[in-house]
């Protein structure tokens, strides 16, 4: 995403060792030695989403489907993100269903849907609004919510402290957002998992 200006790896220990000193702490200390190249590792990891394009998951589909049309609903898939406002994780659950049209994608790949826009740096609404397009846009079902919850650190651990406070944010599509009986029944089997 970052293309040609992505820094080397290096570089980007070099950044950890200067935060290190920020913190107050010294990075020649035996303790703090590898640290630097961890960070970055991590990084890599926790920030793989740069690197993918979620929509790819949702391009295989199964068209037999015996003729189900009921909603297919996949509750409490983890989300691990981190806020693009203080670079602090981000980590709750989503709640994905869609009503499809004639195909059905993998579960699975519902969940890699979820992963991949997660693994960047993010705000909970556009996360959530991400992930919603991209199902509508490439699966074309008739319909495809999006719940999630989820506790922000920077809001928990710093600032005004506040633990245990969880941000909800939705986005309906198509028969999700038009049909208030859908909604209902997808908003319903997202609250059965409390
Ligand atoms: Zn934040």
């Amino acid at each position: 995403m970052t293309g040609d200006t992505r820094p080397s790896q290096a570089e980007a220990e070099a950044a950890v060792r200067t935060l290190i000193r920020w913190a107050g702490d010294d990075p020649t200390r035996e303790g703090l030695l590898d640290t630097p190249g961890r960070v970055a590792r991590s990084y890599a990891e926790l920030f793989a989403g740069y690197a993918e394009d979620p929509r790819d998951y949702l391009e295989r589909t199964f068209e037999e489907v015996g003729g189900y049309d009921e909603l297919v609903v996949l509750s409490d898939i983890r989300v691990i993100s981190f806020c693009e406002h203080h670079m602090l994780p981000v980590v709750g659950v989503a709640h994905v269903g869609y009503l499809p049209t004639n195909r059905v994608v993998g579960i699975s790949k519902l969940a890699r849907v979820v992963q991949g826009f997660s693994r960047r740096l993010q705000i909970q609404e556009k996360l959530t609004a991400e992930i919603a397009e991209a199902i509508q846009d490439v699966l074309k079902p008739q319909g495809v919510g999006v719940v999630i919850e989820a506790e922000h650190s920077c809001m928990t651990l710093r600032g005004v402290k506040s633990p245990g406070a969880n941000l909800t944010t939705s986005r309906m599509m198509g028969a999700l957002r038009d049909d208030a009986r859908t909604r209902e029944e997808f908003l319903a089997l997202t609250r059965q998992r409390k």
